[in-house]
């Protein structure tokens, strides 16, 4: 073992324990080696050498990134609005410090900019030292980064026109600490503004359906107020508490089918693909009939 410690990691073990977010239960990875702890301006910082899902990231106690499994969250959550889209260009992701959401959106030749704002650089250094296949997005020429807190950032393009989007990805930390603002309809308002008419969301949203569907529900009522097509769908992660994240997709155009690619699906893929794209979209029985009746 280092010699540096971490009051969450006991006896080799890290401990992602919640009472809000998951009471009751909690997750468990072996640790081999801690390669970085400490505070920055805006929140904890760990990163871990676990023993069999290669480096993890932990914010404010959370796994944000494991190596192993960190390609189904961001395919999922990138390919989804992305080919649904008829002809994304500019795409906008807000937190995503790691870098592998922008690793997936510069796969489409369509997009000319994807800009990421991101309100901790540190993040962004530590994931370029310790988790290079998702950093490595950071060199192409379509990036551009913007260090600046996503909701500010939001506002203050509010009334420019040539700041709208295609698609804007929140691929965000979860509601305590620096990304509390992203799950509150004032959000969800500036989301849609800077949004072309064709435009696409969606949002990590920190829940999944086996502990806080109540959270979900709301959510989306939040968005029904704002956007005419409001979804939910999910992907399987080990990682994330209870093995599964759901995410919020949102519509512009009541045309576009975001459930599905409409677009030809090319490119190299580890986890998606158009059959589980709209597959995604199926919830369990009891899930269903709570989110969507
Ligand atoms: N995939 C991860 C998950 O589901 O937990 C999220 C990964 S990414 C590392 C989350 C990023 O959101 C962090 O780097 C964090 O610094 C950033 N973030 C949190 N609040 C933010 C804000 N207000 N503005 C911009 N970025 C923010």
């Amino acid at each position: 073992m280092s010699e540096l410690t971490h009051p969450l990691i006991i006896d080799g073990w890290f401990r992602e324990i919640s009472d809000e977010y998951f009471p009751g239960q909690g997750f468990m990875l072996k640790v081999e080696k801690i390669l970085y702890c400490s505070k920055s301006k805006f929140q904890d910082i760990l990163v871990f050498k676990s023993t069999n899902f290669g480096n993890v990231l932990v914010l404010d106690g959370i796994i944000q990134v494991t190596e192993r499994d960190e390609f189904a969250y961001q395919e999922m959550i990138s390919h989804i609005p992305l080919f649904a889209h008829p002809n994304p260009e500019r795409v906008l992701v807000i937190g995503g410090g790691d870098g592998g959401v922008l690793r997936e959106i510069i796969k489409h030749d369509n997009v000319k900019e994807a800009i990421l704002v991101e309100i901790d650089d540190m993040v962004i250094q530590l994931s370029k030292k310790y988790l290079p296949n998702m950093s490595k997005s950071y060199e192409n020429e379509k990036v551009k980064v913007v260090l600046d807190d996503g909701f500010k950032y939001l506002k203050e393009i509010h009334d420019k026109d040539d700041m709208k989007f295609d698609v804007i990805i929140t691929d965000s930390s979860d509601p305590e600490g620096p990304a509390e603002a992203f799950f509150q309809q004032g959000y969800f308002n500036l989301l849609n503004n800077a949004l072309n008419k064709d435009g696409i969301v969606i949002s990590m949203a920190s829940e999944n359906i086996w502990l806080n569907l109540n959270n979900l529900k709301n959510l989306k009522n939040v968005c029904e107020n704002i956007f005419p097509i409001v979804k939910t769908c999910y992907c399987t992660i080990p990682s994330y508490t209870s093995g599964q994240i759901s995410l919020m997709v949102c519509g512009k155009n009541k045309e576009i089918d975001i459930t599905k690619a409409n677009r030809e699906v090319k490119g190299e893929f580890k986890y998606y693909n158009s059959k589980i794209h709209e597959a995604s979209f199926i919830l369990p029985t009891w899930a269903d009939e709570m989110l969507n009746n």
